[in-house]
């Protein structure tokens, strides 16, 4: 059977390798890191351990069914745990709501929030939850080169109309609610694949239908145990996973690829590449490819994050899983992601300590607090160095003057900036999930799963469809498919 290489054992390269190999093909993934799993990642130091990437698992059904493929039943290999409620969300007034898992529950609390603002909420969801079935068997079925392409999935144009994709998610959510703390809850939405809700479509407001309706996750145990489960069904098909292994090449003879070298000089044949490697990386440095190269370069970059990890003395009150506390000026935050290109003065803060529902992950009596703010990609990596010195104590400062004021209970901390983020995934200027859905044209303009060589796929954030954990993973099936269907 031809031999399939996959470059990076990300998410989306771990779930193309077990499709791959389930169809009965010899698969082997290379990766540059001494261990799989790419951006859903953790760290632990002094008792204490952080998720590094990824805190929030949505569409765990899109696990069961990679997992499934290879005969296995992911709830046998990870302990998922529904969260409820799924975030505790404060605003700069100092109100508040728990997104609650039941969707009656969530409703009365929107509408103790904001008087009349219960049953809009419910509008906002049925509407979330019509926009994903449709995107669902069109968007999502297949590899996506053009519009005509999604057109063609439609069944007729009232789909079209469903999925909204002309309208930002901010004129959606405006129009759907009056208070513009609900507004900003509902903008929240784009920040789940690095987009500004100001630029990326309504189309993004079936997020929340998939967290109210089918649930917002942990793992247990930290959610990188998700991928030693998709390394474990790996291995039991066979494939080969080689760690601290870095592809410095994507060899071809003529317009089909022979397969990889790597640093050291190895060359591994293969009749097909699979890239899960950042799309720049691939076509500036593993397969210089101009065309290819321009083409990815004009599809929007995600944000990136700025990351404090911190072990916590004592038990904080009223913290969450999941906690939010919003600026006070959301429009400012993305001018300054995305126009300004600068940290940003008055951060949302998002908290996430898992040891709340987990207390293995922090010693007794302490909390892990992994807190993440949006962070502009980048394009000079030596300016950009710099710019964060003093920048975690920034945040800490806003935190203070938040309600979190951590003075005296930190015992430990840590930081990953942006560039920490580009370094160690290869992922240019630390976009943490890849490419975005900044504007109406960015679906098709983000890479396809096809590459310019024969024998060549991408999957991955950089590529169709997009970043975040279930994304990644159906990329990872839709690149196997294109490669499976030409290797037959
Ligand atoms: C801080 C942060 C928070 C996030 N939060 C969430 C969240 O809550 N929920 C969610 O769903 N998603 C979240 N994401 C996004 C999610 O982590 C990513 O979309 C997803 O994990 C990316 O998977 P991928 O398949 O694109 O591969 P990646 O994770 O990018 O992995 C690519 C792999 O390729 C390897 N590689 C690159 N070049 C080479 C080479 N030349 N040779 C060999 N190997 C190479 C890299 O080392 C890496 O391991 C978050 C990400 C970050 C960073």
């Amino acid at each position: 059977m031809p031999e399939v290489v996959v470059v990076g054992a990300g998410v989306g390269g771990l779930a193309a390798a077990i499709h791959v190999a389930a169809s009965g093909h010899d698969v082997t993934v290379v990766e540059r890191l001494d261990h799989v799993g790419g951006k859903l990642d953790h760290r632990s130091a002094a008792g204490f351990t952080w998720e590094t990437g990824p805190s929030l698992l949505t569409l765990p059904d899109v696990f069961r069914g990679l997992a499934g493929v290879a005969g296995h039943d992911l709830d046998d290999l990870v302990d998922l745990v529904r969260l409820d409620p799924i975030c505790r969300y404060r605003f700069a007034d100092g109100t508040g709501f728990d997104h609650r898992a039941d969707a009656v529950d969530a409703a009365a609390a929107v509408e103790a929030l904001s008087p009349g603002a219960g049953p809009k909420f419910d509008d906002f969801l049925d509407r979330a939850r019509t926009v994903w079935e449709v995107s669902e068997r069109t968007f999502f079925a297949g590899a996506m080169t053009s519009p005509l392409r999604l057109l063609r999935r439609m069944r007729s144009p009232r789909d079209l109309a469903d999925i909204d994709p002309l309208r930002s998610l901010h004129a959606r959510a405006a129009a759907t609610f009056d208070d513009s703390r609900l507004v900003q809850w509902a903008d929240r939405y784009a920040t789940y694949s690095g987009s500004s809700p100001y630029d990326a479509p309504a189309t993004l407001g079936c997020i929340p239908h998939l967290e109210q309706h089918l649930g917002a996750w942990y793992v247990r145990g930290g959610l990188a145990r998700l991928a030693d489960a998709l390394a474990r069904i790996a291995a039991d098909l066979g494939v080969e996973v080689r760690t601290r292994c870095d592809v410095d090449r994507i060899t071809h003879a003529g317009d089909g690829v022979t397969g990889v070298r790597l640093a050291d000089g190895e060359h591994l044949a293969a009749d097909a590449v699979i890239a899960n490697a950042d799309a720049l990386h691939l076509y500036r440095d593993l397969l210089p490819h101009r065309r290819a190269r321009r083409r990815a370069e004009r599809a929007p970059r995600s944000s990136s994050g700025f990351v404090l990890l911190l072990g916590i003395e004592g038990a904080t009150a009223g913290l969450a899983h999941h906690n939010i506390s919003f600026s006070g000026d959301y429009r400012a935050e993305f001018d300054a992601l995305f126009d300004v290109h600068d940290p940003i003065a008055d951060p949302t803060v998002y908290v996430a300590a898992s040891s709340v529902t987990d207390p293995s992950q922090a010693p007794a009596g302490h909390e892990n607090w992994f807190v993440l703010v949006n962070a502009p990609s980048f394009d000079d990596p030596a300016e950009e160095a710099a710019r964060y010195a003093g920048y975690g104590d920034h945040v800490l400062e806003v935190m203070a003057e938040r309600g979190w004021d951590l003075a005296g209970r930190i015992v430990h901390r840590d930081e990953i900036r942006p560039v920490d983020i580009a370094d160690r995934f290869r992922t240019p200027g630390g976009s943490i999930y890849g490419t975005s859905s900044n504007g109406a044209m960015a679906a098709f303009l983000r890479p396809g799963n096809r590459g310019p060589v024969d024998g060549l796929y991408l999957c991955g954030g950089s590529s169709h469809p997009g970043g975040g954990l279930p994304l990644v993973a159906m990329s990872g099936r839709i690149a196997a498919d294109l490669c499976t269907q030409d290797l037959a």
